[in-house]
């Protein structure tokens, strides 16, 4: 893999920069990455990847499988990060949806002390984009002066989230999406259908295959008739906001298939439409009108669209 393989040549040059932000759609690794960089960063026989047997990358092993309230660390009542036993890495993730000023806090009191056992320090950031501005800010503020033998490493699907005074301080790399072959592997699941329409994606992939009702639904869709559309329509209605939104990914994902395929500009009108109705569902938007307006630009004008889109 090429990311893989870029960091493998950085890490050797010794030229890791101290600050980085893995970016990236969600569920394609970004987390697992930026874990094999940090074990890396802390291995006592500094390779990349990690030795795997050292006593640093023995303390770091586990990390992930152990229960999370094992790992949580608390400053005064509030929980500020997850510490296993290793001294020299800690894992900041959001408390519920945000990342606090106070746990960044924590993390100055971290880094400005010398590492114990490796020859660096790391601090991951996962979901950095959960950072609240004041939390943004202090992180700001020790990045423009990072002690020099720490390192950061952010975690990120929502690049717009991020102060662009931060992401200029890091060092950006684009995690790509799965390949077909890759997520094969992972999960087990072989179904190509699935595969294609998770966009690389293990998260989307699951959904999937958790919901399979939802996916054949989407599939029909241009090939209703008008009474099973209004049937459909009303029933969406009553589907949670995580159905709904599954529901239109997978659409988005049909007709960003199409486009690419055809390079006709109504699926672009198309995308934009399923793409302002994800952002805006459960923001009052109306998704009958948006279904309708789907269908009918999608459909009745060409009718060997219609069974091309939903792969028949
Ligand atoms: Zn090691």
């Amino acid at each position: 893999m090429k990311l893989q393989a870029f960091l493998e040549r950085m890490f050797n040059q010794k030229r890791v920069p101290q600050a980085l932000l893995f970016y990236g759609k969600e569920g394609i690794g970004k987390r697992e990455i930026a874990f094999e960089l940090s074990k890396a960063l802390l291995c006592l026989k500094s390779q990349y990847p990690a030795c795997g047997v050292c006593e640093s990358c023995r303390l770091l092993k586990d990390f992930f499988s152990q229960p999370e309230e094992k790992l949580k660390v608390y400053e005064d009542d509030k929980f500020v990060y997850l510490q296993g036993d290793h001294p020299d890495f800690i894992y900041l993730k959001p408390e519920k949806t945000e990342i606090k000023v106070d746990q960044i806090r924590a993390v100055r009191d971290f880094v400005y002390i010398k590492p114990a056992l490796s020859p660096k320090k790391v601090v991951v950031i996962y979901n950095a984009d959960a950072m609240n501005p004041y939390a943004q800010n202090a992180l700001l503020k020790v990045l423009e002066e990072p002690p020099l033998d720490t390192h950061f490493i952010l975690v990120s699907h929502n690049l717009n989230s991020i102060l662009p005074t931060i992401k200029s301080r890091c060092f950006m790399l684009e995690v790509p999406p799965l390949t077909k072959e890759e997520l094969a592997q992972r999960t087990g699941i072989k179904d190509d259908l699935l595969l294609e329409l998770s966009e690389g994606s293990i998260i989307l992939l699951e959904s999937l295959k958790e919901k399979k009702e939802i996916v054949e639904t989407a599939l029909k869709f241009w090939q209703l008739d008008w009474v099973s559309l209004f049937k459909l329509a009303n029933k969406l209605e009553d589907w949670s906001t995580e159905d709904k939104l599954l529901f239109l990914k997978i659409l988005s994902g049909l007709i960003q298939k199409k486009y690419l395929q055809e390079r006709d500009e109504r699926y672009k009108l198309m995308l934009d439409r399923v793409y302002f109705a994800m952002e805006y569902l459960g923001k009052g938007i109306n998704l009958k009108l948006t279904l309708f307006y789907l269908y009918l630009k999608g459909g009745d004008k060409n009718a060997s669209y219609k069974g091309a889109l939903s792969g028949h």
